[in-house]
Order: C-alpha cells, then sequence, then structure tokens
C-alpha cells in the first residue's frame, strides 16, 4: 500500500487546483483520476470570471490563460450582459477559454510541481479510522491517506460513500448538448420557442457543430445516443440536418443540489462533488477552483500540524454560503430564461434594472466573484474580503500585493513605520512585509474604504486583520489562522 497526506479522487479543475495548492505548501498529494489523459471529451465550461483570474494571478500562473482565450466582458444574469470593465481590479473582465485548455494548463503546473497523477484508475471505497483513510483503487494496490478529497465531480462516489446527504431541486429542465458533424446547413445561432432555449454554433475546427437542445421530456435518463438528437432536434427544427459522427453527446438539466456538510471527519468535498446547478452564469467551475485555493492552504497547515483540525471546519462555513448563493442565483436565471411572454416581460425588465448602475455594480461583483466576503466578524470593510492587487514601494522596489502570494504563504503587510510588528513567533509562517502605499483602497460595489496601517493577508488572499495603527487583536488573528505562537 502507497501511502500520502492526502490523496484527491478526480482530476478536474477542483482536484487539480487543490493539488497545486497542497504541494505548494510541500503536502505530499497524489490524485487518482479516471480518465486515462487530461482529454476531455467535449465542451463544458466556456471561460473564468474576474475573480478566478485573480486566485490564479495570485500564484503567479495567470498569464500562462490569459494567453491561451480571448478577454472579454463575459459576466451575465440570465443571459443579460454585465459590463465590469469599470471595475478597481486589473482583471476587469473575464477570460472566454474552453474547459479543456483551462484543464491542460492546470495541470502542466501541477505537474511541474510534480505531484503524482494515478490515471486511468477510480477511487472505488474508502473507509476511514482515527489515523487515516483507506482508499481503494479500480486498479493497482490501495492508497493511505490522512485525509481524502472528493473532487469527484457532480456524481461524487466520495460523497455518496461517506453518506453525505445531497439536497436540492429536480430539474424542471432538461438540455442534450453534443458535438456532431452535419451533412445540411443549419440555422445558426440561438433559437427560442415555447420549449425553451436552442442553438447550433460552428466550432473552432470549422467542421463540427456545437449543438444544444431543449428536451421535451424530463426524467430521461442513461447515457443519450446519436438517436435521441435526431428526435429532439426534428422536434424542434423539423430536421435533425443530417447529424453524424457525434464525438460527444451529454445531457445537462437545471438540477440544483448542495452537500449538506463538506466534511465528514477525514473526508472533504469540493467542486461539482459538493454542488451542481444549471450552467447559465458559468460559475461551476469558477466556485471550485475557489473552493480549492480556500481549502489549500488550511487543510496543508492541519496536515503539519501548525494548525489544529477545527480549521478545517472554516472551509464549510466559508464556502458552504457561496455556493448556496450561486444556487440560488441559477435557479432565479432558469425562471427568467423561461420563453412564454410573462416571463419575456420580466427579463425585460430585470434587463432595464440591470442597466442602471447600481444594480447592475452588485449583480456583475457577484456573477464575478469580486463581491465574496467571509463572516470574520465586525470590523473594517476589508476584513473578510479580497485584499486589491495594489502597487506598493519596498525597500528593494516595486511590488505587487499578489507577487507576495505567489508561494501560497501568509503575509503580514505592514505599511506604517517599518518593523512596527513583532511576530517572531509566527515567523516560521507568516512572512512580514514593510511597504509604501500612498494610492486609494477601493473594492468593488463598497467603492473607497478607509487605508489601513496594516493588513494580514491568508494565502488564499483574503484579509483576515487590519491593523489601525497598533497590534490589537493581531496575535488572536494569527492563532485563529496560522496555529498557535511557537514556543519562544
Ligand atoms: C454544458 C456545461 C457548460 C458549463 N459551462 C460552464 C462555464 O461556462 N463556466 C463554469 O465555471 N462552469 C461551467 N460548467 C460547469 C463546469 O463544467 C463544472 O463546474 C466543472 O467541471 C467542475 O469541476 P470539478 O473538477 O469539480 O468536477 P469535474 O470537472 O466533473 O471533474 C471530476 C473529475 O473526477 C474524475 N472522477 C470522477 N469519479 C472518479 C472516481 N471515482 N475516481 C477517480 N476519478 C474520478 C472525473 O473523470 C473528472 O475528471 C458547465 C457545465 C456544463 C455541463
Amino acid at each position: 500500500m502507497t501511502g500520502h497526506e492526502v490523496v484527491i479522487a478526480g482530476g478536474g479543475p477542483t482536484g487539480l487546483m487543490l493539488a497545486g495548492e497542497l504541494a505548494l505548501a510541500k503536502v505530499d498529494v497524489a490524485i487518482v483520476e479516471r480518465r486515462a489523459s487530461q482529454d476531455l471529451a467535449g465542451s463544458r465550461a466556456g471561460g473564468l470570471h474576474s475573480r478566478t483570474i485573480e486566485v490564479l494571478d495570485q500564484r503567479g500562473i495567470a498569464d500562462r490563460f490569459l494567453s491561451q482565450g480571448q478577454v472579454a466582458q463575459v459576466a451575465g444574469f440570465a443571459w443579460i450582459p454585465l459590463d465590469i470593465s469599470d471595475f478597481p481590479t486589473r482583471h476587469n473582465y473575464g477570460l472566454a477559454l474552453r474547459q479543456n485548455h483551462i484543464e491542460r494548463i492546470l495541470a502542466g503546473w501541477v505537474g511541474e510541481l510534480t505531484v503524482p497523477i494515478y490515471r486511468g484508475r477510480e477511487v472505488t471505497g474508502f473507509a476511514q479510522d482515527d489515523t487515516g483513510v483507506h482508499v481503494e483503487l479500480s486498479e493497482g494496490p490501495s492508497l493511505r491517506a490522512e485525509y481524502l478529497i472528493g473532487c469527484d465531480g457532480g456524481r461524487s462516489l466520495i460523497r455518496k460513500a461517506a453518506g453525505i446527504e445531497f439536497p436540492g431541486w429536480e430539474p424542471t429542465i432538461s438540455h442534450l448538448i453534443a458535438e456532431v458533424e452535419v451533412a445540411g446547413e443549419p440555422e445558426w445561432g440561438v433559437r427560442r420557442d415555447a420549449l425553451g432555449i436552442h442553438g447550433l454554433s460552428r466550432m473552432e475546427d470549422g467542421r463540427t457543430v456545437r449543438v444544444m437542445v431543449t428536451e421535451p421530456h424530463l426524467g430521461r435518463t442513461g447515457e443519450p445516443t446519436l438517436r435521441d438528437l435526431s428526435e429532439a432536434l426534428i422536434g424542434v427544427y423539423g430536421t435533425d440536418y443530417g447529424i453524424h459522427s457525434p464525438t460527444w453527446i451529454s445531457r445537462f438539466t437545471d438540477m440544483a443540489r448542495q452537500a449538506a456538510s463538506y466534511r465528514k471527519g477525514r473526508v472533504l468535498l469540493a467542486g461539482d462533488a459538493a454542488h451542481v446547478h444549471y450552467p447559465t452564469g458559468g460559475q461551476g467551475l469558477n466556485i471550485g477552483v475557489q473552493d480549492a485555493v480556500n481549502l489549500g492552504w488550511k487543510l496543508a497547515q492541519v496536515v503539519k500540524k501548525t494548525s489544529p483540525e477545527s480549521l478545517l471546519d472554516t472551509y464549510h462555513a466559508e464556502r458552504h454560503p457561496v455556493a448556496a448563493r450561486v444556487l440560488r442565483d441559477t435557479m432565479a436565471q432558469v425562471a427568467l430564461l423561461r420563453t412564454d411572454d410573462r416571463t419575456n416581460a420580466l427579463r425585460e425588465i430585470v434587463s432595464d434594472l440591470l442597466g442602471m448602475d447600481e444594480p447592475r455594480e452588485r449583480f456583475a461583483a457577484m456573477m464575478s466573484g469580486l463581491d465574496i466576503h467571509y463572516d470574520l466578524g465586525e470590523g473594517h470593510p476589508l476584513l473578510g474580503r479580497r485584499v486589491p492587487d495594489l502597487d506598493l514601494v519596498t525597500a528593494t522596489g516595486p511590488l505587487r500585493v499578489f507577487a507576495l502570494l505567489h508561494d501560497a504563504r501568509p503575509v503580514l503587510l505592514n505599511l506604517g513605520e517599518p518593523g512596527a510588528f513583532d511576530i517572531t513567533l509566527w515567523a516560521d509562517r507568516v512572512r512580514m512585509i514593510d511597504a509604501e502605499y500612498a494610492g486609494v483602497w477601493e473594492l468593488p460595489v463598497f467603492g473607497a474604504v478607509p487605508a489601513p496601517n496594516a493588513v494580514l493577508i491568508r494565502p488564499d488572499g483574503y484579509v483576515a486583520w487590519v491593523g489601525d495603527g497598533t497590534d490589537l487583536g493581531l496575535p488572536d488573528a494569527l492563532t485563529t489562522w496560522f496555529g498557535p505562537p511557537a514556543a519562544a
């Protein structure tokens, strides 16, 4: 039996991001992935939102994605576009980039961090005890780990085997999605009718056609076939355009479910394993990657025994509400996308509202992930919010705040009197930087906030403490987030 500190089931976007985070923290982590290679059949996610690009920038890898995709205003609510070009972020846009490319780039990064991936194998079961988890694989010897993380997608075996409830809402609509070739010239673009929304578009190779069609009935199970697709197309367009040679046919619905608990003992869930919803708004992959960035450093500290196990409970406390809000928003979007006259009238009114500045800012910040606020108590508006990527001046030259987070370690950024803080007892874990910043501190939606004297920044880029000229509360914040002080 091979041992690792952490085993991740599933090497999709969430599992890959989590593996990278753990590897940066020098945790012995391995991924078990059912697919034999990173190749992904079909299209799925179409891009990244602003906050996810920021999170990748915090690790110094955003350029790898930006250079492969198309920067664009991608945020929207029920297909009503939301422009974020006036937002105070370096990445005041989204990125159009298909999931297969996102996964390829993440896998390249994880490869550089030398994370082993057991490919072509499935986790088939596990048993946890007081010291770890015994992980059964479909092939080869089983694995032993201190923690097992289920990043194994919406049908998560890990979630089911852990007995974690997955409550939510049954589907009200069902779509077939496929990549095929056609004999005839189809009607390109989106069609809306009484049944719902359908669309055909040509793919980059100029030959393959991406099809999405709403099904007339709910509740079909099993893998969809070319015949199912043909029937659905004939039902809508009166012809199937001679579809043939499918490379991918899949079904998705607006089922919305969320794991009741993100943790059961030594087993945790992240990404689609923890939450599923309709793809409109394009948030699933994005919040999965951000789950991973919230969990990674916490799990690393628990594995390295610098923090107590209870730190892991803050993962559920912080991330469960984020996905719950996404489920609510996608359900509202599904309702607004219905195609009857009354819903069309309602969508026009919502569109008018979202054209006004304040609603636009609020919804755009929500859809792009820039307004996330973890409840870290009362205090300065920065507390629990993302630190802005400011241009600092240090004794050794200019420095961006996000550059301080590349190695996924916490930072105490001191903008007051140099050397004003003594964090010797945490110096093995927390880096202190003296810097100057004379500009404005501005948050999306919030606007300008009072300039702090110092900020304690967690490895995920969220502010854990804000200083007003004293170190009041700093030792508590250091202990809460980065473990008790070292023995003097
Ligand atoms: C049509 C469509 C469009 C979408 N568009 C967007 C979008 O624009 N933006 C967005 O953010 N999201 C979008 N999504 C959602 C996005 O695709 C998912 O949220 C994302 O893939 C979740 O990533 P994940 O790593 O959590 O899970 P997955 O991508 O499902 O990865 C799970 C991995 O685990 C592996 N696996 C499963 N079981 C096991 C096992 N037992 N053992 C080992 N390996 C296992 C699988 O092979 C897979 O590689 C879309 C989804 C669909 C269907």
